[in-house]
C-alpha cells in the first residue's frame, strides 16, 4: 500500500545518515555477504524463480549466479578521490558522494539479476534504497529480503511489493534522490515526468529492438543455434535480445530452415522439467501481446514457421521464425519481447546500415561475419549503446551498458555506472592565506 510504500522511504531517509558515513569497505564487505546468501540459497531462490518467472531451472540457476557474480563484483569497486588540480593557486579535489535514498523499479523478465543490478551500487556508493520488483515476479526478491535482513543494517535495504500501483507514488517522492529503473520505454518517460519536479538523478534502462546482421560469408551451421539463442533466451523476454534478425540474401533460405529446425527441436514445457528449452510467457498481457504480434505477422504478409499455442493451462507458445517481412510491418517496427525472430532480407552492407539505424531503439546490436574487417565496419556504424561480433548478449558486471536514443537514459555496470549513484562534490583550496 501507499502507507507502507511510505514507511519505506522513511527508513532508508532514517538509515542514511548512518550508512553513508559507514567505510567503503565496511559497504562493501555488506555486500560480499548478499553475495553469500544468494550462493548459500540459490538452490532454492532457482526453485522459486522458475515457479514465478518461468524462465527454465537452469536459467534460473544462472541468473541467481550471475546475480552474485554482478554483486561480488561492484563490491571491488571504490569511488578513489581524484585531485584535478595542485598548483600555486590551489589544490583541487573532487569526491563521489551518495546521493540518499534510491528507488530501484525492476521488470519482470530478470528479478534477481535486476534488483543485484541496483542494490550493488546503491550501497556501496553509500546510498539506501528502495526496490519496487514488477508486480507479476515480487516472490524470489522478497525471498531474498528475507535472507539479508540480518546482514544488513534496518533500513538500508527495503523491498516493497505491489499491484503495479506504487511507481507514481514512489518516482514522485520528495525524499528520494534517485530513480534507477529497468523496465519498458512507455514507463521510463512516466517516470521521467514524474521526477521532474524535485529534479531526480535517473537511470533508465527501457526496451531495445536489437538487430543481428547476418552477412553471406558465415557458416551457417554454427552460427544458426547462436542466433536461436540470441533470440529465444528466456522466452525472448529479454532488454537485449535479438529482435530483428537481417540475413543477407544468398544465405537467406539456409538461414530460415537451419533457425527453423532448431525451433522445432525446441521444448517447450514447464520450467522446471528437465530438458525444457523454452518455458511460458511470464504474464497474460505479454502473452497476448506477442500473440496479435503473431497474428499481425500474417496478415501483413509474413511467413510464420511454428508460433503455436500449447493445448494446456499457461502461456505456452511455441518459439516462431517469421519470414518474409520487412519494416513497416509490426513485427519489425516493434519490440516482441517473445520467443518470435523475425528473419528480413537484405543484400547490400551499406543498406543493412541504415535500415539497421532506422529505429528509435539503440539498446543493442550484432554483426556476424567471418570476415572481422567487414564486420567490424558494419558494427561501428550501428547507433546502440552495445554493439557485439559474432556474439550477442554478452554482458558483464565490469561492461558499461547504456542505451542509445529512446532506449534509455544512463549507464548501468562498469565505473560508470557506479558513479551516476554519486554526487559530485569539489573542494577546491586557495593555496594563498586568508
Ligand atoms: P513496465 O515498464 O510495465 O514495468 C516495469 C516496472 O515498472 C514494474 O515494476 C512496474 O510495476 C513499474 N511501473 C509501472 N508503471 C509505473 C509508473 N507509472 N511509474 C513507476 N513505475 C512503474 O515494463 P515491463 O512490461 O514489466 O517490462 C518489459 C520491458 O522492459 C521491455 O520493454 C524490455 O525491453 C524492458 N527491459 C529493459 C531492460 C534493460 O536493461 N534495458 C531489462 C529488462 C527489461
Amino acid at each position: 500500500s501507499i502507507d507502507q510504500a511510505g514507511e519505506a522511504v522513511k527508513a532508508a531517509t532514517a538509515a542514511f545518515p548512518a550508512w553513508s558515513r559507514t567505510p567503503i569497505e565496511k559497504r562493501q564487505a555488506i555486500v560480499n555477504k548478499i553475495a553469500d546468501a544468494l550462493n548459500a540459497n540459490a538452490a532454492e531462490l532457482a526453485r522459486i524463480l522458475t515457479a514465478e518467472q518461468g524462465k527454465p531451472l537452469p536459467e534460473a540457476q544462472g541468473e541467481i549466479a550471475w546475480a552474485e557474480g554482478y554483486l561480488r563484483h561492484t563490491a571491488t569497486m571504490s569511488l578513489e578521490m581524484k585531485v584535478v588540480q595542485d598548483d600555486a593557486a590551489a589544490r583541487v579535489e573532487v569526491r563521489r558522494m551518495p546521493l540518499g535514498v534510491v528507488v530501484g523499479i525492476v521488470a519482470w523478465n530478470f528479478p534477481m539479476l535486476l534488483a543485484a543490478w541496483k542494490i550493488g551500487p546503491a550501497l556501496v556508493a553509500g546510498n539506501t534504497i528502495v526496490i519496487k520488483p514488477a508486480p507479476t515476479t515480487p516472490a524470489a526478491t522478497l525471498k531474498l529480503g528475507a535472507l539479508i535482513k540480518d546482514i544488513v543494517p534496518p533500513g538500508v535495504i527495503n523491498i516493497i511489493a505491489d499491484d503495479n500501483d506504487l511507481g507514481p507514488y514512489l518516482t514522485s517522492h520528495p525524499a528520494v534522490a534517485k530513480v534507477s529503473f529497468t523496465g519498458s520505454v512507455e514507463t521510463g518517460r512516466k517516470i521521467m515526468k514524474s521526477g521532474a519536479d524535485t529534479l531526480k538523478r535517473l537511470t533508465l534502462e527501457l526496451g531495445g529492438n536489437d538487430v543481428a546482421i547476418v552477412l553471406d560469408d558465415v557458416n551457417v551451421a554454427e552460427v544458426a543455434p547462436k542466433i536461436f539463442e540470441a533470440a529465444m533466451t528466456n522466452c525472448g523476454q529479454v532488454c537485449i535480445a535479438a529482435k530483428r534478425i537481417y540475413v543477407q540474401g544468398a544465405i537467406y533460405e539456409e538461414m530460415a530452415a537451419a533457425l527453423a529446425a532448431i525451433a522445432k527441436d525446441a521444448v517447450v514445457d514447464d520450467g522446471s522439467k528437465q530438458g525444457t528449452r523454452l518455458g511460458p510467457l511470464q504474464n497474460k498481457a505479454q502473452y497476448d501481446k506477442v500473440r496479435s504480434l503473431l497474428d499481425s505477422a500474417r496478415k501483413q504478409g509474413g511467413t510464420v514457421i511454428g508460433g503455436e499455442t500449447l493445448d494446456r493451462p499457461g502461456y505456452f507458445l511455441r518459439p516462431a521464425i517469421v519470414k518474409n517481412v520487412k519494416e513497416g510491418t509490426r513485427i519489425v517496427d516493434e519490440e516482441q519481447f517473445g520467443p518470435i525472430a523475425p528473419l528480413i532480407r537484405f543484400e547490400d552492407d551499406d543498406d543493412v546500415v541504415r535500415r539497421a539505424n532506422a529505429t528509435q531503439y539503440g539498446l543493442g546490436g550484432s554483426v556476424w561475419s567471418s570476415n572481422p574487417a567487414r564486420a567490424r565496419k558494419i558494427a561501428e556504424q550501428i547507433e546502440a549503446g552495445t554493439v557485439w561480433i559474432n556474439q550477442h548478449i554478452a554482458i558483464g558486471p565490469h561492461i558499461p551498458m547504456a542505451g542509445a536514443k529512446q532506449s534509455g537514459v544512463g549507464v548501468e555496470q562498469g565505473p560508470e555506472g557506479l558513479a551516476e549513484f554519486t554526487q559530485v562534490r569539489v573542494l577546491s583550496i586557495a593555496k594563498s592565506a586568508a
